[in-house]
C-alpha cells in the first residue's frame, strides 16, 4: 500500500497542532506518515516568555533542560516517547528550499525529502525596518534565547550594581503592543521586588515604554487599556506614546516625540518589541507572497495556484470574509488553523470539496502585566489583577492538555508554574 506522506516545516503552535490534528484522520487516509521538520529542538509555548527574561534561575541554564524547560518548552524527543503518536516522526534541521515539481523538500545538509503533501507552518521572525542600531544593540523578545540574553543582561546589571561598577539601571522597551506592554510590566515588577528586599533602591533603576502610535495596547479597548495604563504608572513604568525610535547605540536610545521633538534616554536594556515580518523564504522559495512577505493563502489554506502545499499561522495573512481584516498573529488562531488544513488534506484525498473557515470577529487575549496579575480581555467584558492571572494559568493548562497525555500536561504546568511563582 503507498504511504501518503505528509510534510510540516515548523512545530511551532500552527504545525505541532496540524500533525496531531492529522494524526486523528490517519484512518480516513488508509496509510500515512506525518513528518514534523524544525530547526529547533523543542515547541516554544511563547506566552510565557516573559517570565524567562526576569527568570531568578542560574544563568548558565540555557539549554531547554533543568528549571526553565518546565514552563515554556516540550522538547520534541522526549514528546515523542510521551505521547507515543503512531504516524508522526520529528526531525531537526533547517528546510533551505523547496522543489514543487518534483514535491521534495530540501534541507541544509542538501538532503531531500519528498512529500505528497506539504504543509508551511514557519511562523515570523524579527523586523528592525531598518532602524539603525536595533540589530546592534537592543534584545528582541521572540525565542528562548533571546528571552535567556534579555534575563542575562538584567542580572548582569544587577550584579554590576551590588559590586558598585553600576548606579543606575536604564530599562526601554520599545513598542507597547502585548509583549511591550508584559515585559514592561515584568521587568519592573522584578525591579520592585529587588528593591523591597534592599538590594536596589527605588531611585536607581527606570523602565521606560516607548511607542509610536497614538495609544498602547492599540488594538485593545478603551477600558482594557485604561486598566493597563493604571498597572504600568503603579509599577512605576514610564510611558512614552506617539514617540518613534530614529536610532540605538550603546547605552542611549534616540527618539522624535511629539510635535517632532528629539530626544535621546540612558538605554542599559533596550528590547525590541515592536516589529515582526513573515519568513523571507516565503518569497525566496517561489510561494505567492503578498506586499508584506505572507504567503498567499485560499480560504481553504491551500496556496495560491498550487495543489498540494498548505500554508498557516503567523507566515500567512488570513482575512476575516465578513470583516476584511487580518485575523491576528495568535498562537489560538494558529491551532485553530491547524483543524481545518488536516481536515482539507484529507478531504482532497478524498475527493471531496474543502472546508473553508469562519473564525470568530473577536478572539479573548490575556495580558500578564508583572506579578500574579493579568488582564483577561474577553471583548464584551474584562477581568483583571489576581482573577486575570488565574485565566492565564487555566489557559496555559488548557494547551498544555491539548498537546500531552492529561497526566504530564498536569506535571509540566505545575512545574512551570512554581518555577514562575518565584518570580512573583
Ligand atoms: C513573547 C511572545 C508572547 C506571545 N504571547 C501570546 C499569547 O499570550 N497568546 C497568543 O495567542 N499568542 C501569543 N504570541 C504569538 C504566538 O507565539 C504566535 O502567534 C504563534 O507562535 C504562531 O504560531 P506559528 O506556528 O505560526 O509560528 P511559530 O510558533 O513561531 O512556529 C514556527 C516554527 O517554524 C520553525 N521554522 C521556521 N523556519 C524554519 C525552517 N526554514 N526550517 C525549519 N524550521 C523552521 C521555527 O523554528 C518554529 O518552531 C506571543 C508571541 C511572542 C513572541
Amino acid at each position: 500500500m503507498d504511504v501518503h506522506k505528509i510534510v510540516i516545516i515548523g512545530a511551532g503552535f500552527a504545525g505541532l497542532r496540524t500533525a496531531l490534528e492529522l494524526e486523528k484522520r490517519c484512518a480516513r487516509m488508509k496509510s500515512c506518515e506525518i513528518l514534523l521538520i524544525d530547526r529547533r529542538a523543542e515547541h516554544l509555548y511563547t506566552p510565557l516568555l516573559y517570565e524567562v527574561s526576569s527568570g531568578e534561575l542560574q544563568a548558565s541554564n540555557r539549554s531547554c533542560s533543568g528549571d526553565l524547560k518546565s514552563g515554556v518548552c516540550v522538547r520534541f524527543d522526549a514528546y515523542v516517547n510521551i505521547v507515543k503518536k503512531k504516524h508522526i516522526r520529528f526531525r531537526r534541521a533547517e528546510v533551505t528550499g523547496i522543489d514543487r515539481e518534483e514535491q521534495v523538500v530540501l534541507l541544509s545538509g542538501g538532503e531531500r525529502i519528498s512529500y505528497n503533501d506539504l504543509v508551511i507552518a514557519m511562523g515570523v521572525e524579527v523586523a528592525t525596518f531598518g532602524i539603525p542600531g536595533v540589530a546592534e544593540y537592543a534584545l528582541p523578545m521572540k525565542t528562548l534565547s533571546d528571552a535567556f540574553a534579555i534575563r542575562d543582561r538584567l542580572h548582569g546589571f544587577v550584579q554590576g550594581y551590588i559590586d558598585g561598577k553600576e548606579k543606575h539601571l536604564s530599562i526601554i522597551v520599545v513598542g507597547g503592543g502585548a509583549t511591550g506592554v508584559e515585559f514592561a510590566a515584568e521587568s519592573a515588577n522584578f525591579f520592585a521586588r529587588l528593591a523591597s528586599t534592599g538590594v536596589l533602591k527605588s531611585a536607581d533603576y527606570s523602565v521606560t515604554l516607548l511607542e509610536a502610535a497614538q495609544n498602547i495596547l492599540p488594538v485593545f479597548s478603551e477600558s482594557v487599556r485604561a486598566v493597563a495604563l493604571h498597572r504600568l504608572k503603579e509599577l512605576g513604568v514610564t510611558i512614552q506614546v506617539q514617540t518613534k525610535l530614529d536610532e540605538v547605540k550603546k547605552g542611549r536610545v534616540f527618539v522624535t516625540g511629539k510635535l517632532g521633538m528629539p530626544s535621546e534616554y540612558p538605554s542599559d536594556v533596550a528590547v525590541w518589541t515592536a516589529g515582526v515580518k513573515p519568513m523571507a523564504a516565503g518569497k525566496a522559495w517561489g510561494l505567492p507572497t503578498d506586499e508584506r512577505g505572507s504567503i498567499q493563502i485560499e480560504r481553504s489554506f491551500v496556496v495560491v495556484g498550487e495543489k498540494h502545499i498548505f500554508a498557516l499561522g503567523d507566515c500567512v495573512m488570513f482575512k476575516h470574509p465578513k470583516t476584511k481584516t487580518p485575523v491576528p498573529a495568535l498562537a489560538q488562531v494558529a491551532v485553530r488553523e491547524a483543524g481545518v488544513v488536516a481536515e482539507n488534506i484529507v478531504r482532497q484525498l478524498e475527493r471531496k470539496l474543502p472546508v473553508t473557515w469562519s473564525p470568530p470577529e473577536r478572539w479573548a487575549v490575556v495580558v500578564p502585566m508583572g506579578g500574579k496579575y493579568a488582564i483577561a480581555d474577553f471583548g464584551k467584558f474584562h477581568l483583571s489583577g489576581t482573577l486575570g492571572f488565574f485565566v492565564r494559568k487555566i489557559a496555559d493548562l488548557f494547551y498544555f492538555l491539548s498537546i500531552l497525555p492529561p497526566l504530564e500536561a498536569w506535571k509540566f504546568w505545575r512545574q512551570g508554574a512554581d518555577v514562575y511563582a518565584k518570580n512573583d
